[in-house]
């Protein structure tokens, strides 16, 4: 998985055991690089990125 800001593929995946996610959110990734915390979430048949945390650096 790239990162969807620098393009890093660094990602680290942080396991967070919510109840609050459901079966159509992957889970939550960090990038090495930039910092930038994010998720993949499906919206139909499409994916949309969903930014939980800006990057840290540009
Ligand atoms: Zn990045």
């Amino acid at each position: 998985m790239k990162c969807p800001n620098c393009g890093d593929r660094t990602s680290v995946e942080i396991d967070i055991h919510s109840s609050g996610f459901s079966a159509e959110q992957s889970p939550v990734k960090e990038c090495g690089a930039c910092g930038l915390v994010w998720r993949i979430k499906m919206v139909g048949d499409k994916t949309e990125i969903d930014i939980i945390k800006p990057a840290d650096k540009k």
